[in-house]
This record gives structure tokens, C-alpha cells and sequence, in this order.
């Protein structure tokens, strides 16, 4: 016991003295560090904050070069040269990084998913999938999978993104049926426009298998048997939606159906369409609805058809319905009619389209992918004036 606590009194001074000299090496070590690289991380931030990039690059692809560990200023270039739209620089910054053998494994994937980004915006995606492949089994493998489900979608390549949805669904990145319901309806419509209608029929039954709530499968169905023109069964479907929770919004994009196949077969189904045209109405005043009621009624020869625009304007003034109105009514002197006619319609024509509640993209017909920023189901089934 004794022995040992005069030990213990010996190699404290040692401790110290080592303790000391550890302090100072790290002294000098920072001094040199923050002499050269600080110094630069400052200068070129305080162009960065100054908006002048050209000159924070200059400084940093100087630094890089004295200093080629410094890791983070790699990445940090990188990510410049990619929002600058130097896409070929980028590359070479982050094909360099990923060279490198002492580069920690962390480092390792983020340079490849930076490399895939790069890829990305240059338009490169053959190139951007290969990277994005990579990251499978590594830290950033769900960050590359939502990229390639970017890439697959956009090439229209649904199969591949049905895969990937479902290597999503294994990491629990969340429920994609709704999108994989979309990819399946997607080939549908594909196949009824090489004429493959049974093959559609399969491919829209899996659709409402994939995702029951989903109102696109039934919309699409309709619209194929309209092609196969068999009017009566497109008919009894339309009615069918409404039993349906989603009925009100999604009968707006086949109003016009009911209405032109009303009108096609006769005054029974006519009376039938009226009355469930203005009970539809009455649940959800859409426009579209509205038209096709007010068509049906026209063809009905009720001469009062037109006042449903006018009764319009005292629940929601609708530029809209006031064109239709004047366009289907003869109170007007006849030589004013056509001038202002042409003024009312030209002046309702963008609020009768279509707007993405993502990115705000305004489009004639209705899309369930938009083909601005490729959000599903981002346009509400209401026209522009309605929203
Ligand atoms: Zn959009």
C-alpha cells in the first residue's frame, strides 16, 4: 500500500509535465490550422454572404488545392457548382471526393448521393440511376430511393417505380398504394390507347384492388367503356359513384359524360340525369356539374334551362355561368349579342382551367399527375374560379 501511493507521487509531475506539453502541441496545431484554413472558410462565407460567389469559389478551389483533406469544403464546392448550374464542375468535385481511400464511409455515401444529384439536375438520369443504385444497404439508401422514384416516374417507367415503392414500404418510408394505384391506372390508359381494352380491365381492376378509397380506378373505368362504346354500363357506373364519400368532387370530371350520354339516348334517361345532376349540385355547386345539368335541361326543352346560371350568380358570382347565360339566352338585341359574347368568353377562358395546389401550374384539362412539378392527385377537380 505504501509502496504504491509513493509511486503514485512520482509520476504525477511526470502527468503533468506530459499533460502540458500535450496542450501546447494542440496550441500550435490550432494556431497553424486557424492561420490558414478558418481564414479562408471566413473569406469565402463573407463573399458568400455577399452574393459574390465567382470570387467565394476562387478562394475555395485555392483552398482545396493547398489543403487537400479538407473534406467538407469539397462538399461544400460541390453543392455550388451544382446550384450555379456548373453541373460538369460539380461532378468532377464529387467524382474526386469519391476517389479518395481514406474517405469515411459516411462521407462515402453522401458523396455519391451528391454525385446523383449532380447527375440529376445535368439531366443525366442513366447516369443518375447507376449512382442512386449505390446507395442500396447504406446510410443514405432511403434518400436515393426517393430520388429514383423521381426518376422512374418521370420516365413513365411504372413498373420500376412499383418496385421501388416497395423496397419504400420495406425501409417503412411510408404507405405508397395511393401511388402505386396511380402507376396501375397510368398503364391503363396506356393500354386503351394501343386499343388493349382488356388488357386496361385488368390493369384498373388491380388499380381498385391496390387501393380501395381511391376514386381514379372507377373514373378511368368509365372513361374505358366509354372507348368500348358501351354507353349503358358507363351509364350505370356514373351513377354508381354516388354512393361513393369522394362522389360529389369526382362526379365533376364526368358530368359532361352523363350529359352527352343523356342526350344520346333519350327522354327516360334524360329525366334520370336531370334529377341526379341537381341533386349532385345541390351537395357540391361545381361548375361542371352545373353545365351538364343545365345541357340535360336544354335538351329536356325546358325554357327556363338557362336560369340555373342566373340563380348561380346569387350563391357565387361566376364569369363563367354569366357567358354561358348570355350565350344560351336571347334577351340581348341581337347585334350585341356576338361582341359581347366574344369579351365574356375570352375573359372566362383561363378561369375555367385547372390549377396544381403544389406548384400553382394552370392547365385546360385535368391532370392526376401534374406535369409541372409531378405531384399526384395536386389538382382539386374545381376550376380555376370555383377555388
Ligand atoms: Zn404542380
Amino acid at each position: 500500500m505504501g509502496f504504491e501511493f509513493s509511486w503514485l507521487l512520482l509520476a504525477l509531475p511526470f502527468a503533468f509535465v506530459l499533460g502540458w506539453l500535450a496542450s501546447r502541441l494542440d496550441w500550435r496545431q490550432m494556431r497553424i490550422l486557424q492561420r490558414s484554413a478558418p481564414k479562408t472558410y471566413y473569406r469565402g462565407l463573407t463573399y458568400l454572404l455577399n452574393e459574390q460567389q465567382d470570387k467565394a469559389i476562387d478562394v475555395f478551389v485555392q483552398a482545396v488545392q493547398n489543403d487537400p483533406d479538407t473534406i467538407e469544403l469539397h462538399f461544400a464546392l460541390g453543392n455550388l457548382f451544382r446550384r450555379r448550374g456548373e453541373y460538369d464542375r460539380a461532378i468532377r468535385v464529387h467524382e474526386h471526393l469519391l476517389a479518395r481511400a481514406d474517405l469515411h464511409p459516411h462521407d462515402r455515401d453522401r458523396a455519391q448521393y451528391d454525385l446523383a444529384q449532380d447527375f440529376m439536375k445535368a439531366g443525366l438520369y442513366d447516369r443518375a440511376e447507376t449512382a442512386l443504385k449505390k446507395l442500396a444497404g447504406t446510410s443514405l439508401e432511403n434518400d436515393g430511393l426517393i430520388a429514383l422514384l423521381f426518376i422512374y416516374e418521370r420516365a413513365q417507367d411504372w413498373k420500376l417505380a412499383t418496385e421501388v415503392t416497395r423496397q419504400m414500404e420495406k425501409n417503412a418510408q411510408g404507405d405508397f398504394s395511393g401511388r402505386r394505384c396511380h402507376y396501375l391506372c397510368e398503364q391503363a390508359v396506356q393500354a386503351r390507347e394501343g386499343q388493349q381494352y382488356e388488357q386496361a380491365a385488368q390493369l384498373l381492376e388491380a388499380a381498385r384492388k391496390e387501393a380501395s378509397s381511391s376514386i381514379r380506378p372507377h373514373i378511368e373505368t368509365i372513361e374505358l367503356w366509354l372507348r368500348q362504346d358501351r354507353p349503358e354500363t358507363a351509364w350505370q357506373a356514373i351513377l354508381a359513384l354516388e354512393t361513393r364519400d369522394t362522389a360529389p368532387a369526382a362526379l365533376a370530371l364526368v358530368a359532361h359524360h352523363l350529359s352527352t350520354l343523356a342526350q344520346a339516348q333519350g327522354h327516360e334517361h334524360l329525366v334520370q340525369a336531370q334529377a341526379f345532376l341537381q341533386r349532385q349540385y345541390e351537395r357540391q355547386p361545381s361548375l361542371d356539374i352545373l353545365v351538364a345539368l343545365v345541357e340535360v335541361e336544354t335538351a329536356l326543352q325546358n325554357p327556363q334551362a338557362a336560369q340555373w346560371y342566373l340563380l348561380r350568380q346569387l350563391q357565387a358570382p361566376s364569369l363563367v355561368a354569366a357567358a354561358r347565360w348570355m350565350g344560351q339566352t336571347a334577351q340581348l338585341p341581337a347585334i350585341d349579342r356576338p361582341a359581347l359574347q366574344q369579351a365574356l368568353q375570352r375573359a372566362q377562358e383561363p378561369l375555367m382551367r385547372y390549377r396544381c395546389a403544389a406548384c400553382g401550374f394552370e392547365t385546360r384539362r385535368y391532370f392526376w399527375q401534374c406535369p409541372g412539378c409531378q405531384s399526384w392527385e395536386s389538382y382539386p377537380p374545381q376550376r380555376i374560379e370555383e377555388l
